[in-house]
């Protein structure tokens, strides 16, 4: 066996170069790529509160693990993680379990939110509801548009700076290219490392320190810290659009390695020229809830009025 190129230790991860890395020297590569990440495109600042959104799986508590060594060493920076309980039995359940026990043992405050009280319903009631209306539902685009409305206004009420999530490199090439498919430009101007396009003070900004490290570095890195005893993936996942793409990335890397990285690079060339071209849009308030919508209701109301009607 080749072992590590640094120290002759048995090696746990392969470079797309061939170089291989033992458990430290693979650990000191992947915590180099987050910190030098933050710095390139200032994702903290110097001070702030910053708000991590923990939902007990490995990326996120490898963000929130990451940003809090920063804070401990910034007496002006913050950590707080903000966890949104969507309501979905069993796979939920479970990580909530583990982003609790994680911020107990780092001594993090952790904020809990759950679609039942701020909704009126969990996510696998309202999967069921709105399955009677329309058989076709997406659990996935109707979890996505009611935990990042929560969040965001969670993240207000608590005077978050900043919101950071754990996206990792993975998941911004299936959504480079899910935007594509789906023809939706405005959302791929809304990617990077920072997200959003334009500046409102309703919204929290969100960042993503991991955004150049790929799903398996990420679970190489929380298996050797010892983050998560086991894997859980939601039981909607099944049903999304967002499973079918990144099967298909996977197996085209497989045949064609570093397309990932060839997606994300080329994807950062052309992306201040498309936050630049939809800066202008103009953007309307909610009649019903005030907050930003590209309609006079917005996509959160509509949900709400359906699922309660
Ligand atoms: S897989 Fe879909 S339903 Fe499950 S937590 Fe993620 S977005 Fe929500
Ligand atoms: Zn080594
Ligand atoms: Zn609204």
């Amino acid at each position: 066996m080749i072992m590590c190129r640094q120290c002759d230790k048995n090696p746990v991860y392969m470079l797309e170069n061939g170089r291989k890395l033992c458990s430290s020297h693979f650990t000191a590569y992947f915590e180099k790529k987050v910190f030098s990440t933050i710095r390139k495109f200032n994702l903290l600042g110097k001070s702030g509160r910053i708000g991590v959104a923990l939902s007990g799986g490995k990326d996120s508590i490898t963000a929130l693990y990451l940003l809090n060594r920063l804070a401990k060493r910034n007496p002006k920076m913050t950590i707080t993680a903000i966890l949104i309980d969507e309501g979905i039995k069993v796979t939920g359940e479970k990580t909530i379990k583990s982003a609790k026990r994680f911020c107990k043992k780092e001594e993090i405050g952790l904020n809990i939110y759950s679609f039942r009280e701020e909704y009126g319903f969990a996510l696998d009631e309202i999967i069921k509801k709105l399955k009677l209306k329309d058989k076709k539902v997406n659990p996935c685009t109707v979890c996505g548009i009611l935990r990042r409305r929560l969040l965001n206004s969670k993240a207000r009420e608590l005077k978050f700076d900043k919101i950071a999530t754990g996206h990792n490199l993975d998941d911004e090439v299936q959504s480079v290219i899910m935007n594509q498919l789906k023809k939706n430009v405005l959302a791929t101007a809304k990617l990077g490392p920072v997200v959003g396009i334009i500046n409102d003070r309703r919204f929290v900004q969100r960042i993503k320190p991991l955004y150049f490290c790929s799903e398996r570095e990420v679970s190489i890195y929380a298996r050797l810290k010892g983050f998560v005893d086991k894997k859980v993936v939601c039981k909607y996942r099944v049903y999304a659009f967002r499973k079918d793409v990144a099967n298909m990335l996977d197996d085209f890397e497989k045949k064609h390695p570093g397309i990932k990285n060839n997606i994300i690079s080329s994807f950062l060339e052309i992306l201040p020229v498309l936050k630049k071209q939809y800066k202008g849009k103009r953007l309307e308030t909610c009649k019903r809830c005030s907050e930003v919508s590209s309609k006079d209701i917005c996509n959160v109301c509509r949900l709400v009025e359906r699922i309660r009607g």
